[in-house]
């Protein structure tokens, strides 16, 4: 059994053939899909999927790129939404200063400083939260590693976070299990130039990492380029269990046992 702990079902990409996707999700043994909102109204979406498909748990929360967006404060609306017995943690959430820095940014350099600080408020509001309600945290980051980690260190004694779609060094991964949080990686550990991911996997203690597709991103080869989907999780999880050299079957137990334990409401 496998699980995709990282998806984005609510994006038009699958509202015409939702109930396929997950019915070949199932199929391929992925028994369980978190799909996870990206603003307030991406949640609700998220969440109405869940009440729809038993496999599926919903995780709501504001994505730092539409961070500007935001009302000032929806610590209320994601204490509410967080009551659902489908939510099983909050995000994604964090900080990404990707397009920010890039070169091709339309911000100004104050606007820039705004954008930061309104990232950092957003993900705090979602430390707070998560320390109330007892969920954990689905963490996006990009390009602002440090300043992640340094924004969810005076929380890490009470909540715990699973940076998704990790990419870092095992200098990085080794950090974030440091503070008590996990990593997850994607379809890119199966691309043909993901060595150094590929050795930061190879290097994660087994009780430390999840898989996800982040679909309809990142799809693993073979579909690269292609719409991704939960039934993808398998590709990555072959391609994982030959990275690390161990057995499918034994590397999935593992990998659900973490998970429950992360998100535990998933049930
Ligand atoms: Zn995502």
């Amino acid at each position: 059994m496998l699980i995709d702990t990282h998806a984005h079902l609510d994006l038009p990409d699958f509202s015409a053939d939702l109930d396929a996707v997950i019915g070949r999700a199932e199929a391929a043994g992925v028994a369980r899909i978190i799909t996870v909102g990206t603003d307030l109204e991406s949640s609700h979406r998220a969440v109405q999927i869940s009440e729809h498909h038993p496999a599926v748990h919903a995780v709501v929360g504001w994505h730092p790129s539409h961070a500007l967006a935001a009302p000032p404060d929806i610590r209320a609306e994601l204490k509410q939404l967080a009551e659902h017995p489908k939510v099983v943690a909050l995000g994604e959430t964090g900080l990404d200063y990707h397009h920010l820095s890039d070169g091709h940014s339309p911000f100004g350099q104050q606007d820039q400083e705004q954008h930061k600080a309104r990232q950092r408020d957003l993900f705090e509001q979602h430390l707070e939260v998560a320390v109330e309600t007892g969920l954990n945290l689905v963490i996006h980051q990009r390009d602002c590693f440090d300043r992640t980690l340094e924004i969810l260190r005076p929380f890490a004694d009470r909540v715990r976070g699973v940076f998704h779609c990790f990419v870092g060094t095992i200098e990085e991964m080794n950090q974030v299990l440091a503070v008590g949080s996990l990593v997850s990686f994607t379809g890119i550990v199966t691309f043909k130039n993901a060595h150094a991911v590929r050795d930061t996997l190879a290097a994660t203690p087994a009780d430390k990492f999840m898989l996800e597709t982040d679909c309809p991103y990142l799809a693993p080869i073979p579909f690269r380029g292609k719409r991704c989907e939960p039934a993808h999780v398998r590709e990555i999880a072959v391609q994982a269990a030959q990275v690390r050299g161990c057995n499918l079957d034994s590397m999935a137990d593992t990998l659900r046992q973490t998970a429950e334990k992360f998100f535990p409401k998933l049930g």
